[in-house]
C-alpha cells in the first residue's frame, strides 16, 4: 500500500515522519516548503512533483493543510490530488477544517468513487513527534477500520466520532474548550496577583484540586515566564473559533464564552500577538491592567 501525504508543515512533517519510520511507502508533496520535502526524502520517503503525482500513485492521500480552502486547493485545485485519484483510493484530511466543507469535499470526492475520512487532531507539535496525537475521526465504519492502523503509527488515541464531519465537529469542541481555559487560567492569575498572592503559589495550591487541568500545566508556566513561542498560534486558534461560531449558525447552538474569546483573540491579532502562543491571551489581561504577571 502507498501512501501520499500532502503538507509538511509544523504538523505533517513529524506525521509522515513516523510513517516511513513505521515501513509505510510513502510519497510526500508541500509545493511551499521544499526543504521539508528534501528532509523527508532524506528519511526514506518519495518526493511527488506535484498534489496530482502524490494522486496518481497513492491508495490513501493525507493531507496536512491549514484550512478549508487549502484542503480544497490539494484536492481539486490546478495540480489537485483528487484528479488524479484511483477509484476505491481513500483521502484522510487531518487538517482542523469546518465540518460543513469536510462534507462538500467528501460529496466531490464520492462522485468519483473517492472515500474519504475526517481525522483532525490535537496535541500539538511534540505529540506529532512522538507519535502520540490524538484523533477525532469522521467517517463511514468500513473506511475507519481501514485506516485505523495508519492513523495509530501517528499517535496513541483514534476514535470514531461518527460519519464525515463528526471528526471535525469533535475538534471544534475541543477548540472551545481549550480556548475557554486558557482564558480562565490568564484571567485568574492575573487577578490573583493583583490581589496579593504570588502566581507561582496560585499556581501550586490549585493544579492537583478541581481546578488543576492539562492546559493549567502546559500554559501557567510559560505565561509565568512570559515565554509565548508557539506552540499554537492565536492565529490558528482564530481560524477555529471562526469555524466553531460558522457550525454553530447553522444548528443555531449558543456559544456565548466561544464569542467572548475569540473577540479578545481577534485584539490580540490586532495588536501583533498572532504569531504568539495561544496562551498569550494574558498579555489581554496584561494590557487592561497594565501589570506584567512574574513568577
Ligand atoms: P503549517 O502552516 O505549519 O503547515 C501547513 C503546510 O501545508 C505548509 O507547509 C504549507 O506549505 C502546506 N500547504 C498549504 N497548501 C498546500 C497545497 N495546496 N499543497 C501542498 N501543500 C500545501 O500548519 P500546521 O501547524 O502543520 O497545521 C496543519 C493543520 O493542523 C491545521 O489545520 C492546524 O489547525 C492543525 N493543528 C495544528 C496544531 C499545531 O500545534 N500546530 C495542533 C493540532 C492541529
Amino acid at each position: 500500500m502507498k501512501i501520499g501525504f500532502i503538507g509538511l508543515g509544523i504538523m505533517g512533517k513529524p506525521m509522515a515522519k513516523n510513517l516511513v519510520k513505521a515501513g509505510y511507502d510513502v510519497i510526500v508533496a508541500d509545493k511551499f516548503a521544499p526543504g521539508a520535502v528534501e528532509e523527508l526524502v532524506a528519511c526514506g520517503a518519495k518526493a511527488g512533483s506535484s498534489n496530482m503525482d502524490v494522486g496518481s500513485q497513492a491508495d490513501i492521500v493525507i493531507t496536512m493543510v491549514p484550512n478549508s480552502p487549502h484542503v480544497k486547493e490539494a484536492l481539486f485545485g490546478e495540480d489537485g490530488a483528487a484528479k488524479a485519484m484511483k477509484k476505491g483510493a481513500i483521502v484522510l484530511d487531518c487538517s482542523s477544517i469546518n465540518p460543513i466543507a469536510s462534507r462538500e469535499i467528501y460529496a466531490e470526492l464520492e462522485k468519483q468513487g473517492i472515500e474519504m475520512l475526517d481525522a483532525p487532531v490535537s496535541g500539538g507539535e511534540p505529540k506529532a513527534i512522538d507519535g502520540t496525537l490524538a484523533f477525532m475521526v469522521g467517517g463511514k465504519q468500513e473506511v475507519f477500520d481501514q485506516c485505523k492502523d495508519i492513523l495509530a503509527k501517528m499517535g496513541s488515541s483514534v476514535v470514531r466520532c461518527g460519519e464525515i464531519g463528526a471528526g471535525n465537529v469533535t475538534k471544534l469542541c475541543n477548540q472551545t474548550i481549550v480556548a475557554v481555559n486558557i482564558a480562565a487560567l490568564a484571567e485568574a492569575m492575573q487577578m490573583g496577583q493583583m490581589c496579593g498572592v504570588e502566581p507561582q503559589k496560585i499556581y501550586e495550591a490549585i493544579k492537583g484540586g478541581l481546578a488543576g487541568s492539562t492546559v493549567m500545566n502546559a500554559k501557567a508556566p510559560m505565561m509565568m515566564d512570559q515565554n509565548f513561542q508557539p506552540g499554537f498560534r492565536i492565529d490558528l486558534h482564530i481560524k477555529d473559533l471562526n469555524n466553531v461560531v460558522d457550525a454553530a449558525k447553522t444548528v443555531d447552538a449558543p456559544i456565548p464564552l466561544t464569542q467572548t474569546v475569540l473577540e479578545m483573540m481577534k485584539i490580540l491579532h490586532h495588536d501583533g500577538n498572532g504569531s504568539y502562543d495561544h496562551s498569550a491571551l494574558l498579555k489581554y489581561y496584561q494590557k487592561l491592567s497594565g501589570e506584567t504577571l512574574h513568577h
